[in-house]
């Protein structure tokens, strides 16, 4: 009898225990797989951090998340009609710092009319256009609440020294100007073109772009400043994405600590005749790894036209002009 009692006691809970783990297995098959629909081709960034499970089995190309949280934003992954419902009542203005000096004032006409026609439709935008040479800044027409300033500066005989002093400009000229006239600020590279809607999916604090030529690199590739001697010095293992130095922005108090450190870095550098790797790219490279970017741009909104479009790209947005750079540096 009491034999009889253990072996049915037995058997129910064999029972139960089977059909509750049946009952997890379809649970779990049932439930989303994930709410991250895309991953952008790092494998190799992801392999850094421990993953979770959900991620393990998927085969990895498009990554939407950064391991801090940060959203990575390219095409499909947010829903263009609810952000602007939401953006558009905040009557917010956007700033875009650019350089025009010497020969890349040619790039200016083509940089402003095509982002009239995508960046930032229907919002307020300031461009502030810095330039040696204001008379050579084209007036392209403006669609209505666009403003454009030009801000003379003086020019440099070498470019390593133009493209290095625009963290120094930009963060004087938000502390004189741009602080007080918009809310967020990106800073561009005119030798570029907009082909695509640039929305406010790329408000955020404080925004970074994947370089599109380090997207798919390993880390270890990455050709960040190397030399201890450096301020801009990132170690073998340190470093998230690589991030290109022809955009970056956020919001406006945001991006004047960013570029016045940058500026404080390079400063530095300079004083122990040190030039970074890949110049103020370097310094901002090295800026992100220590303050991260609350939002990652994919290389949809920094490609570059020397480059065929991979198919994991689905739009391009902002791309560099295929340029004869012997001539415009000369
Ligand atoms: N720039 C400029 N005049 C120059 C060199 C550079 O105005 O002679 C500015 C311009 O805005 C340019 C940016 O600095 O887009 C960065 O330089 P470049 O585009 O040549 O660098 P790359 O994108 O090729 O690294
Ligand atoms: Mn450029």
């Amino acid at each position: 009898m009491h034999r009889q009692r253990l072996a049915l006691g037995l058997g129910i809970c064999l029972l139960v225990g089977t059909s509750l783990s049946v009952l997890w297995v379809y649970v779990e098959n049932w439930l989303p797989v994930s709410y991250v629909p895309y991953y952008l081709p790092c494998p190799e960034i992801l392999s850094q951090y421990p993953q979770p499970k959900l991620l393990e089995h998927r085969p990895t190309q498009l990554l939407t998340l950064t391991p801090w949280l940060a959203p990575i934003v390219s095409e499909g992954t947010f829903n263009p009609e609810l952000l602007q419902h939401i953006y558009q009542p905040l009557n917010l203005t956007i700033g875009v710092t650019v350089f025009a000096v010497g020969k890349y004032t040619h790039f200016v006409q083509s940089f402003l009319e095509s982002a009239e026609e995508f960046f930032m439709r229907g919002y307020w935008v300031h461009y502030y256009v810095f330039t040696d040479n204001p008379a050579a800044i084209p007036r392209v027409p403006l669609g209505p609440h666009r403003l454009l300033g030009t801000i003379p500066i003086q020019g440099h005989s070498h470019w390593e020294e133009i493209s290095m002093r625009r963290m120094e400009t930009i963060s004087q000229h938000i502390a004189k100007r741009a602080h007080r006239e918009v809310d967020y600020l990106f800073c561009l590279d005119v030798d570029m073109v907009f082909r695509n809607p640039w929305g406010p999916e790329t408000l955020g604090d404080l925004v970074a772009a994947i370089h599109p030529g380090y997207y798919a690199v390993p880390r270890q590739q990455f050709p960040y400043e190397r030399r201890r001697v450096s301020t801009a010095f990132v170690a073998d293992s340190e470093g998230d994405f690589y991030y290109g130095g022809a955009v970056f922005g956020g919001q406006v108090a945001r991006v004047y600590e960013f570029t016045r450190s940058c500026h404080m870095a390079i400063l530095a550098d300079k004083a122990n005749g040190v030039m970074a790797a890949w110049q103020e790219e370097s310094h901002l490279n090295r800026h992100f790894i220590s303050n991260k970017p609350s939002k990652v741009l994919s290389p949809e909104y920094l490609w570059d036209d020397r480059k065929p479009q991979p198919p994991s790209l689905k739009l391009i947005r902002f791309s560099t002009l295929v340029k004869d750079i012997s001539c415009l540096r000369s």
